[in-house]
Order: structure tokens, then sequence, then C-alpha cells
């Protein structure tokens, strides 16, 4: 196959995981961060020969037939880490955290995204003292250049190694290791709402001076009703709590307006998964009222690999069932997000974002009133909006139906 030859995902498809670039041993592609503010990857012709690793590491090219393990295989769980102060420091129930010591203390690798200059990037840990640094969500697209070829190093080495990310990237690591199996790795992948252009937090950054994003999420309100999520920022003198409505950088990634056109119709999420478990928020939970300020996680067990981490760690975890479990967090099955992907806030996001004032881009991409024409934009997104709702209502009470048959 001739350099020219090569096909990698499109615009449109492509997750930005960068499995392609780190298969690739010519130094033929390369992460881009374009315009509209999210990863791609562009291959240089001179350099490329043709081999085609690129795209057999491409989770989208190659294809990936999951079948319906949700139906099958997969158990639903209310679950929430014992250690007190894990849990404080995670977004949900603090379940990574107590299956990453269970991982560090055996003596192994855990891979997951941690923070650096308010920039997200998937690092790997070997050490209880650096689990911090993986803990807390940190809602933006991880930069996974090299964390796939790094794994499989720690995989040959016969380390055990937890790996976790968003669905796109588990499933990225198994394209990446092809035919190659290790009973030495676990995988984790988040429920996603999807990531957001970068374009955000570089803005929100420049205009209000701070140095750093520090944090998307704590527990000082609380966890239930999504209370813990709010932004903390730091400068050279002083840290700062702004609170989830009057944060741009949170508001916007929660209207769903830039993100990725390919987690506008995610192939991820959906009934079925690659990785061994998946963790989220179970939202909505009525039970368990003593754990709602502390933080409750969904856990989807998928296999038996998952269900003896699971049973070997610090966790507490109770049956649940999916009704529970898919009305109030649908983005576990449902990867479409209605009207937006061809939207002129998302097609044109790179340009809004480059000539619009700040005030302006608050109107267009979160809650901010202003302007003759707000009121009508306004109930055209209201009206949107609870067309998703019933989109997202229809699709959960087919697959709740698809189960019982
Ligand atoms: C972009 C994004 C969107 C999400 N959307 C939803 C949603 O719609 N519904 C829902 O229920 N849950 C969602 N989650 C997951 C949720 O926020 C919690 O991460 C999850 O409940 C795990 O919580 P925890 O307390 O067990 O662990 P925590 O300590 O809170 O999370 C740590 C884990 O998150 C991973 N992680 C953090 N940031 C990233 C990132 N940028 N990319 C990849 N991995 C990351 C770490 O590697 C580690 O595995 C999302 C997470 C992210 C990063």
């Amino acid at each position: 196959m001739s350099g020219s030859k090569i096909k990698l995902a499109t615009t449109h498809d492509c997750t930005g995981c960068m499995a392609c670039v780190d298969s690739c041993r010519h130094d033929a592609l390369h992460a881009v961060i374009r315009r509209d503010g999210h990863y791609y990857v562009e291959i240089d012709r001179e350099k490329c020969i043709g081999c085609g690793a690129c795209m057999k590491a491409c989770p989208v090219v190659s294809g990936f037939a999951y079948g319906n393990n949700f139906k099958s295989e997969s158990k639903p769980f209310a679950a929430w880490c014992r250690d007190e102060e894990l849990i404080r420091r995670s977004s949900s129930g603090g379940v990574f955290a107590a299956l990453a010591t269970r991982v560090l203390a055996a003596g192994g690798v855990v891979v997951g995204a941690a923070m650096e200059n308010s920039v997200a990037r998937h690092i790997a840990i070997e050490t209880i003292d650096d689990l911090y640094k993986l803990q807390g969500s940190k809602y933006q697209q991880s930069a996974t250049q090299e964390i796939y070829s790094k794994t499989l190093e720690y995989l040959k080495n016969g380390r055990t190694v937890l790996f976790s990310g968003l669905g796109c990237q588990v499933a990225a690591l198994y394209s990446f290791l092809g035919n190659r199996k290790f009973d030495n790795l676990i995988t984790v992948d988040l429920i996603c709402g999807g990531v957001p252009s970068r374009k955000i937090v570089e803005k929100f950054l420049s205009l209000t001076g701070y140095d750093n994003i520090t944090a998307y999420r704590d527990k000082i309100d609380g966890w239930f009703d999504g209370k813990g999520i709010a932004l903390s920022v730091e400068d050279d003198f002083s840290t700062k709590r702004i609170p989830l409505k009057e944060s741009f950088v949170l508001t916007a990634f929660l209207g769903k307006a830039t993100q990725r056109y390919s987690c506008m119709d995610c192939r991820f999420n959906g009934t079925a998964r690659r990785a061994d478990m998946t963790i989220g928020d179970f939202w909505g939970v009525k039970e368990f009222e003593e754990q709602h300020f502390n933080g409750i996680s969904l856990v989807i067990v998928h296999s038996d690999k998952g269900r003896a981490l699971l049973d070997e760690s610090a966790v507490e975890f109770r049956d649940t069932d999916w009704n529970k479990a898919l009305v109030h967090n649908p983005r576990i099955a449902i990867g479409k997000v209605l009207f937006t992907r061809y939207s002129l806030r998302r097609v044109f996001v790179g340009w809004w974002f480059d000539h619009l004032s700040f005030k302006n881009l608050e109107i267009l991409y979160s809650n901010r009133k202003g302007g003759v024409l707000w009121l009508p934009y306004r109930a055209v997104r209201y009206v949107l909006w609870r067309l998703q709702l019933r989109y997202n209502r229809r699709h959960v009470e087919r697959i709740l139906s698809s189960f019982k048959d």
C-alpha cells in the first residue's frame, strides 16, 4: 500500500484517540490542534511508507464489532469507595481510586488522565503517592500520544496494568494491541458526555488572567444533584472556586455545542463496551442516602476480570437495575446528540471564538442573557433540548424492552 492509499478517520469520525500516531514507526503522523480546538491527525506523505499500521490501530477505521454485552454479560451496581480521603478527592463514588489502589498495592501500573498547566494528559503511575494526579474528572480531551506504546511495554514486561479512559480511548488501546492478548491488562472506561473544544479553556484563562484550572469538581457542597460541579482555578497568589452557574468553562462543556464531531454520534457510548468495567456518576439515585453527600458511582461490570478486581478492592457495591441506571444517565448507552453536529455554533466554533466578545460567546454557548435576539434564540434551544430528551427517553425505553426479550 503506498502512502497515498492511507485513509484515516474523517474529521467527523476521528475521536482524537491518537492510537494511529502511536502506531507509526516512521514518524509520519502528527497530532495537531485545529481551529475548532480539537486534536486531529495529519499525515506527512513524504515519510509515510503506506504500511497501514495506523489504519489497523484506529478503532474507527479498523471497525469494532462488540456484540450486545450489556444484555448478555454486564451487570450494573451502585458503588462507592470505603476510604473517606479517596472518595473526597474523587468526582463521584471514588471507585476508580479504590481499583487503582488495589492494582498499585500489588505492584501494578495505573494509566489515566492527569492535569498539568490546564491540559489533561494520559500518564502511567506506579506508586500510591501519585494516585491523586489521576483522581477527579478533567472535562476536556486528554492528550494520549505515546500512552498506548507505553502500556504495551508494561504489559510485555509482565506488569499488571489498569488502563482507564473514555470509551474511545479504551477501544483505541485494544485496536492498538490488535491480536496481542494480555491477561495482565484490566480496562475501565468512563461514561462520557463528550469532550469540549480547548478554545473554551484558552479563552477563559486569557480573559480572566488565572494561570491554571486545577479541578472541575469538588465535594465542598456534596455530590448529589451535581452540587460538586464547580471550577477550581489558581494564579500566583490565590486559589478560587467558581460555582457551576458562573463558570463559562463548565456551562459551555455541559451545553455540548463545542464538542468533537465524533462525540455527537459516539459509537463508543452504547450497549456494548470493550472495557472490563464502566464507571460514571449514579445520577438520580434515590437509595443509599447516607452516601448522597460523598458520592455514588454507577459501575457496570462486563467481565470476570472486572468483577474480580471489584471484589478485591475497598469498594462497597450494591445491586441495581438497568432502569435506574439508564433513566437519569442515558449517555451510558446513547451516543447521539441531536441537531448540534451541523449547527452554526459547532461548524464555526473556531471563528466565533476568534472573533466574538466573551459576552457574546457566553450568550451563544452558555446561559448568559443579552441582545434582542436572545429570547428567540433561547426558545429554539429549549425546543431542541426537549426533543433531545424525548429522543433519549424513547431510546432508553427501547433498550430496556430489548433487555426483557
Ligand atoms: C470528558 C468526561 C465526560 C464525562 N461525562 C460523564 C457523563 O456524561 N455521565 C457520567 O455519569 N459520568 C461522566 N464522566 C465520568 C465522571 O465524571 C467520573 O469520572 C466517573 O464517575 C468516575 O468517578 P470516580 O469517582 O470513580 O473517579 P474519579 O477520581 O472522579 O475519576 C478518575 C478517573 O477519570 C479519568 N479521567 C479524568 N479525566 C479524564 C479525561 N479527560 N479523559 C479520560 N479519562 C479521564 C481518570 O483517568 C480516572 O480513571 C465523564 C468524565 C469525563 C472525563
